[in-house]
């Protein structure tokens, strides 16, 4: 296949007419066009492209433009498009058909493999990170007999009713309050903390700690921009959590399995009690889990009371998908992450420099974004003393000239494995004038 544009052609059009034609028929029949909110475009304006294929490191739309994947599905794609050996496990396990509704020999390697990489002793498949921390509260209430969450502004764990307060991710990039529709009983039961600040959560459970059930964070908080957490806040959410009976939920869905083998916990291990995935481990099919120590986890029907069930849950594709990319992603893989992960960083930070727009890099390990402020960020409200007029003129510059960022400055750019000299090349080329733009565009400009 040829490309119309070929890298290197300079800047596409700034309109895209075969993903308009797509955007107008699907406003028409589907909510605001999209399946997911942030897909839209509505935090950056303009058009989303509707993309029709990938291979490695490139994207390619419906009017045939190639861009650099800076998104990779939001997190799970990190051997890139496409890799022969996920498309292979996959063709050979629809080839045997598509679900049974039994156990299969592939759920019991997924999770065999999953509780080889983590801190979890048992663990149980879901079909979503949605529902697998969903889930994980039911089973911390349910072991705990409490019924408080404390969770942290700017946290994003999927849309479950008690976590839409103060959340991330789309909620973030849309400015929305929390949601209508979740009841104030829901929500009610969720106390919000700034992220970071330990003596918040001293406090709370100072005041609260008897009803608490549950602490959930983020690994490292990556819905809000990425933000590592700071001054051993993890190990400390342990220990608060546990001297007053709770127990800590990590959230692993976006760094599990990308930050390191096991995920985040190979960086910065704690005691948490219960563990959630997603994302990579699906290999960019629907498959998530939750998991921990199996005196919590026997608690789950049918060992245990505590109900939670799914019709597609280890789904034999979903499983292939994951196992393959898991056993793919070896020591070479994650290196090759780490080093894209920092050198594409630093491709941006110089470019922003040199055409003085404000701006600070943020990582947590091979997770990072680009806040476009001078501010510490530590929480969500210096995340959001961001200059966003600057990052939307960013973002267009850079999809003009072929690289595919997050449409929306409050969420985490995702590299892959595959990202090659030439990916790296195009987005080379594409910064310096980005930066201008937003220079141009942004506060001092
Ligand atoms: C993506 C994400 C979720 C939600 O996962 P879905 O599969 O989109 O439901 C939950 N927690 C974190 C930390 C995430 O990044």
């Amino acid at each position: 296949m040829t490309d119309t544009y070929p890298a290197g052609s300079g800047r596409y059009p700034a309109d895209a007419p075969a993903s308009e034609a797509l955007f107008d028929r699907a406003r028409a029949i589907v909510p605001g066009g999209v399946n997911s909110p942030v897909r839209a475009f509505r935090a950056v304006g303009g058009t989303p492209r509707f993309m029709v294929r990938g291979e490695g490191p490139w994207l390619y739309d419906a009017d045939d433009r190639r861009y650099v994947d800076l998104v990779c599905s939001w997190g799970p794609l990190i051997l890139g498009h496409a890799h022969p050996g996920v498309v292979e496990a996959v063709q050979a396990a629809a080839a045997r058909g598509t679900s049974f509704g039994t156990p299969t020999p592939g759920e019991v390697e997924l999770a065999a493999e999953i509780v080889d990489r983590t801190p979890v002793e048992q663990v149980r498949l879901v079909n979503s990170g949605t529902e697998a921390t969903m889930s994980a509260i039911r089973l911390a209430r349910g072991f705990t007999g409490r019924s408080k969450i404390v969770k942290f502004a700017g946290c994003y764990h999927g849309h479950v009713d008690a976590l839409l307060a103060a959340a991330g991710s789309g909620v973030a990039t849309l400015g929305l309050p929390d949601s209508p529709g979740v009841t104030g009983a829901a929500a009610g039961e969720t106390i919000v903390l700034p992220y970071n600040d330990l003596a918040a959560v001293e406090e709370v459970f100072a005041a609260e700690g008897p009803h608490i059930a549950a602490v959930i964070t983020e690994a490292a908080a990556g819905n809000m921009g990425v933000i590592a957490p700071r001054d051993d806040f993890n190990a400390q959410l342990a220990r608060i959590a546990h001297a007053h009976g709770a127990l800590l939920i990590v959230d692993e869905v976006m760094t599990g399995f990308r930050v390191s083998r096991s995920g985040w916990h190979g960086l910065d291990p704690v005691d948490a009690d219960l563990f959630t995935y997603g994302k990579v481990m699906g290999g960019g099919l629907p498959a998530a889990a939750f998991g921990g120590r199996a005196e919590i986890m026997a608690r789950l029907a049918p060992a245990g009371p505590v109900y939670q069930a799914g019709t597609l849950s280890g789904n034999p594709l979903a499983c292939a998908a994951g196992l393959a990319t898991l056993r793919l992603a070896d020591d070479a893989v994650y290196r090759r992450l780490d080093e894209t992960a920092a050198t594409v960083g630093k491709l941006a930070g110089d470019a922003l420099a040199a055409a003085g727009v404000p701006h600070r890099l943020s990582y947590a390990g091979s997770m990072f974004s680009v806040f476009f402020t001078d501010a510490e960020v530590r929480d969500y409200d210096s995340a959001r003393t961001q200059d966003v007029p600057a990052f939307t003129a960013f973002f267009h510059a850079m999809l003009a000239a072929g690289v595919y960022l997050p449409p929306s400055a409050f969420e985490a750019w995702f590299v892959s494995a595959a990202l090659d000299d030439a990916a790296l090349d195009q987005i080379a080329a594409a910064l310096p004038g980005a930066a201008k733009a937003a220079a141009a565009a942004g506060h001092g400009g």
